[in-house]
């Protein structure tokens, strides 16, 4: 046994301890009861949760001290709208003191959580034990849909650092066995070690994959300049924007079903896809309204607006998220009481605009790379006012040829008025937690706020 490998025997050992115990199975039996409850019930449970989470807020929090207090569950939604500012991160940035629990500094026994924040400022937030627990208990919940119980060997490819960055051979991986959870290095996906992970892989075989879209779709793209295919029946992605490009490539290839996951560092909103595809927002978890630019709630796109129900230590009401979508009108085939929303979009470091200042949408944008071969990765960024700068990662048969096509392509099927350079890259590195955006905005306009 080397080094690493004891440190990762003893992480995952105490991560099991700590994270798999009875507290944690006591809340999933819970939340396993909500998704059977009817709407009505689920409604009555949800009025008070927020109604706790409004009141907890108005003792502890100087911003709400002069807020209604005598009002009942069946109010809360409709004092919340009618009472309560629309808050956001530059809000809770600029006043710590009335916003954080005992005037912004954390207890030790509070855990904090961080926006990563591609653009602009980190933020932290303060997390109770129970916020802690009830997060594992919602992923988990979302995992059972496809059947998971503790029982089945999942694989992750994740940010998860399980092999050292300079390692040149084998194992890229690491055998989780106190969760039958093999833990892959996305680090190490690369041309030169694919095969081994990919052989590992099918080696484990294992019933889910946890992935960011990112990682899962390089995967995806090593399998298809193979000629492979995997089969992996359910395939879990969360943390970034999952585009249409990256599920169809992941679906051939891994012979997977999606069940993409939206959630947050604040963690004001949950929204879990179901295996009819459809993305449920869990409305045990938080109280959600999509508002519009003026703060009204509307039918159309808007902004997610979401008050937590978990997370006492520091409860965030009405906290306006940069994501939009929209609710999708009526019952899903699975049954299940949560309300269903469309996929969300929007972040504003997650979408680029063109030359008429309209936001392009990504499903449109995938149209420039129709028939354009030999590239093994890509980023689209805007650089200035319909100025894009596209980034390749080019095979070794990349030629002039290839770069006219893409070109071609942008000015007759996506924008013709944007100026865009093609730069030629030896590497698109993923941010330090392993992640990747595939469309990233480097102006430093801001859509909102
Ligand atoms: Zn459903």
């Amino acid at each position: 046994m080397t080094m690493s490998s004891i440190k990762n025997e003893l992480r995952f050992g105490m991560r099991a301890m700590l994270r798999d115990n009875f507290l944690l199975r006591r809340a999933m039996d819970r939340l396993a009861v909500h998704e059977r409850m009817s709407v009505d019930e689920l409604s009555h449970y949800s009025q008070l949760r927020l109604h706790a989470s409004m009141r907890h807020a108005i003792r502890t929090l100087p911003h709400y001290a002069a807020m209604p207090t005598g009002f009942t569950p069946a109010q809360a939604a409709q004092v919340l709208r009618e009472h309560f500012p629309v808050i956001e991160k530059a809000t809770l940035l600029a006043h710590r003191a009335a916003l954080y629990p005992h005037l912004g500094r954390k207890r030790p026994w509070q855990a904090a959580g961080q926006t990563s924040g591609t653009t602009g400022t980190p933020l932290t937030i303060f997390r109770s034990m129970q916020s802690v627990l009830m997060e594992n208990a919602f992923i988990q919940r979302h995992w059972s849909w496809s059947g998971y119980t503790p029982q089945v060997t999942r694989a992750t490819l994740r940010g998860d650092m399980v092999a050292g960055i300079n390692q040149t051979s084998p194992p890229f991986w690491f055998w989780n066995r106190y969760n039958r959870q093999l833990l892959l290095s996305s680090r190490h996906l690369t041309e030169a070690h694919a095969d081994a992970i990919i052989d590992r892989l099918e080696q484990a075989a294992p019933a889910m994959l946890q992935a960011y879209p990112s990682t899962a779709y390089t995967l995806a793209g090593f399998l298809q300049r193979r000629g492979r295919r995997l089969s992996i029946p359910y395939v879990f992605t969360a943390s970034e924007p999952l585009y249409p490009h990256q599920r169809a490539l992941i679906v051939e290839r891994l012979g997977a079903t999606i069940m993409d996951m939206y959630g947050m560092a604040e963690r004001v909103a949950f929204a879990t896809e179901c295996e009819h595809g459809n993305m449920h927002l869990n409305s045990d978890y938080s109280h959600v309204e999509i508002l519009d630019e003026h703060g009204e709630a509307t039918d159309g796109e808007g902004f997610v607006v979401g008050t937590t129900y978990h997370n006492l230590a520091m409860p965030l009401l009405r906290y306006r998220l940069s994501d939009r979508t929209r609710w999708k009108p009526g019952r899903c085939d699975c049954g299940r009481p949560f309300p269903m929303i469309e996929p969300v979009t929007g972040k504003f470091e997650d979408s680029i605009t063109g030359s008429g200042g309209a936001v392009i949408s990504p499903s449109v944008l995938t149209f420039a790379f129709k028939g354009v071969d030999n590239i093994l990765k890509s980023q689209v960024a805007q650089v200035g006012a319909a100025r894009w700068e596209v980034r390749l990662l080019p095979g070794p048969a990349f030629s002039d040829s290839d770069k006219r096509k893409l070109l071609d392509n942008i000015h007759t099927m996506v924008d013709s008025g944007v100026s865009v350079d093609v730069v030629l890259k030896v590497d698109l590195p993923n941010t330090a937690a392993g992640k990747f955006r595939w469309v990233v905005n480097e102006t430093s306009a801001r859509a909102n706020g």
